[in-house]
């Protein structure tokens, strides 16, 4: 997607070879314009496949989800990262290694909120080792609901998650695909 590898390339930190900060638009401060557009985008690749909700993971999921769920006329569901005092609910749980904070969480959605008929598409900001994605994919898989897919923002190309989600059968949709951030550059995957 050609607005959002530019603003990468713009805005863009690279912070390490395998860690990019993009706190300018998508983690701290967000461009709602941009978020409009991924959400368009989203919506375009995913359409036809009958999506009744979107799953994502708190906090820098929920932009780009919430702009796919109005696109696609769904409600947008959040995981929450801890056991807030509000979340009294009967709740699926799943276990995530963190790769930015290098530990691991549970995280939890109520199970009022997703049910058997559903079918979800999973969002997430970043796309590393694929175990956000898969912490989601075992909610869901909980309440037995169907996985439509997995759309992510963007997709650190060079890491193992792309690879381990499709080899367990999930299609995997990112809109920016990183090949390297060696030498404090960024470059992206031709496709
Ligand atoms: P994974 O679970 O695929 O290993 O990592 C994805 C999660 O880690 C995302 O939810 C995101 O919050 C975080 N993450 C992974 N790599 C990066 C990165 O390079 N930059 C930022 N800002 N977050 C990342």
């Amino acid at each position: 997607m050609q607005a959002l590898e530019q603003k990468i390339l713009t805005e863009g930190i690279v912070l390490s070879d395998n860690v990019l900060k993009v706190d300018a638009f998508l983690n701290h401060q967000i461009d709602p314009v941009l978020m409009q557009k991924i959400g368009k985008e989203f919506a375009a690749r995913f359409k036809d496949q009958g999506i009744t909700k979107i799953i994502t993971i708190e906090a820098s999921g929920i932009a780009p989800a919430v702009m796919a769920g109005l696109e696609l006329g769904v409600p947008v569901i959040f995981a929450r990262k801890y056991q807030s005092l509000t979340l009294k609910d009967d709740l699926y749980r799943a276990k995530v290694y963190s790769f930015t904070k290098q530990t691991e969480s549970t995280i939890a959605i109520s199970n009022k909120h997703i049910h058997s008929t559903d079918n979800v598409l999973i969002i997430d900001d970043f796309l590393a080792n694929g175990q956000a994605a898969l912490g989601l994919a075992d909610l869901i898989h909980q309440a037995n609901a169907n996985i439509v897919g997995i759309g992510i923002v963007i997709e650190k190309s060079f890491q193992t998650g792309r690879e381990f989600l499709i080899e367990k059968g999930y299609r995997v949709e990112s809109l920016a695909r990183i090949q390297s951030l060696n030498d404090g550059k960024v470059t992206f995957v031709q496709e």
